[in-house]
Formats: structure tokens, sequence, C-alpha cells
């Protein structure tokens, strides 16, 4: 028993970073490491397929707004349906939650993991003091910051002049750290900012706001990096893990 126990603390302590996030006691599979684990290469381009992540869903509500009383897990499902309207027709969309479910950070991963030719773009709103404002992008792969570029500078054009904007930020999550494929975050805006969570409880805001992500993927679909470089300097860390401090 000892001995089987010591082999299996061996396996543990040798297993490459590159499979680290996949393995779970629950999953027998394991990412191919043929994938890019770091995404230290040019940005996606010409990508089949888009994976559109609605933030949070079922126990996990996310944010609520103080104003709209309107709950981040209902707000990223409506916005990833109409990107995925957008998107008909140009390209595959799939969806890592379709309904009013929770799904684990880490299953996100394995979904976007099973589409080697895809993006992944979650979609969330954002919380805060009350006099921060628009739109927040991050990213954390190379291979990511010309689609999280594009798509935060679309945003910063299309959200209302007087509202600040946060930029593109380089952050390590599960979601822009762990998946074999480029991957961003986007914060859509502030849900507890008064005059921004009342724009965003507006549908026809919320269409602009969505028109403007899908214009911004399929820029990045045709154009790849574009004239947007330099990119910036891969970053070898390891991948984001449920333990690390919520940011
Ligand atoms: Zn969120």
């Amino acid at each position: 028993m000892l001995k089987i126990l010591r082999t299996l603390l061996l396996f543990a302590a040798f297993t490459p970073l590159t499979t680290v996030h996949a393995a779970s006691p629950s999953s027998a599979k394991k990412v191919s490491t043929s994938h890019d684990a770091w995404g230290h290469r040019p940005g996606a381009r010409g990508f089949s397929t888009v994976i559109l992540d609605a933030g949070h869903g079922g126990k996990d509500p996310g944010t609520t707004s103080p104003f709209t009383k309107q709950r981040e897990k209902d707000l990223t499902l409506d916005m990833v349906e109409r990107i995925r309207r957008e998107l008909k027709g140009s390209v595959r969309v799939v969806l890592t939650r379709g309904s009013d479910t929770f799904v684990e950070l880490d299953d996100r991963v394995r979904i976007a993991d099973r589409t080697n030719d895809a993006v992944l773009v979650s979609i969330h709103f954002n919380a805060g003091p009350s006099h921060l404002a628009g739109p927040e992008v991050y990213y954390w792969r190379v291979d990511s910051f010309s689609l999280g570029q594009r798509t935060f500078s679309a945003l910063a054009r299309t959200t209302l002049e007087k509202h600040a904007n946060r930029g593109l930020v380089r952050r390590r999550l599960r979601l822009t750290r762990n998946p074999s494929i480029a991957c961003v975050l986007v914060e859509c805006g502030y849900l507890s900012h008064s005059s921004e969570a009342r724009l965003m409880s507006k549908a026809d805001y919320r269409a602009r706001l969505a028109k403007t992500i899908a214009g911004a993927i399929l820029d990045q679909r045709a154009q790849g990096d574009g004239k947007l470089g330099p990119l910036p300097k891969p970053l070898n860390e390891p991948p984001s893990k449920a333990s690390d401090r919520r940011q």
C-alpha cells in the first residue's frame, strides 16, 4: 500500500506542468501535450471555431447589480447568445453552457481543449468601487494578445465616452492561462457603476456590445496579429489553480 502511495506521489511530482491542469481524479483524459500549453506562438488566425463561455451560472450567480438587481450569470448567458447570433454563418460556435447551469472552471477549460482550431472568449461583468466603469479585457498567453487587444479596443470605442475604460490587462487566470488555445476574458462593464449598470440592463446596449465583440473576433480570424505588434514577451508561469488567490 505504502509503495503504491509513494509511486503515486512520485508520478504527481514529475507530471509535466503541461498536463497538470487537466489531471483530476474525475478525469482520466489528459490534454495532449501536442497542444501548445504555453501559448508562445503568433496570434490565432483563420480558426474554424469560437468557444463562447458565459461566466458563472447555476449556484454561482457572479456579481449582482445593486442598481438594477441584474445578476452577472444571466447577463453573461444573454451575451453569449447574442454573440453567437452575430457570428452565425461565419464560424462554428460552441457554448460552454447554454442554460443556467454551474460549470466548474476546469471543465470549461476541458471544453475549450476539445478543439485545436479555436479561440475561447469568456464573458463576464465587473464589480468594484462605485466610480469604476468601462470594459476590461484579460489575456495571458502570447497567442491571445492580439485577440485581447482587438476586443478591448473595439469595446472601448463602442462604450460611452464618459465612461472610463480599464484597459487590456495581462492576468493569469484559469481561463486565460490553462486552455491550449488562444483565450481571453472580457469584462463588459461594471454592474457596480450606477449609469453603466442601467445601460447594461438595456437589450439594445447589450446587442451593441455583442456586435462589437463578434466583430473583433472576426477581425482576429481574418488578420491574426496584423499590425498589432510588438507581441508581449512569453511568460513561463504554471497553470492557474483553484487555490490561487482570487483576483
Ligand atoms: Zn465574473
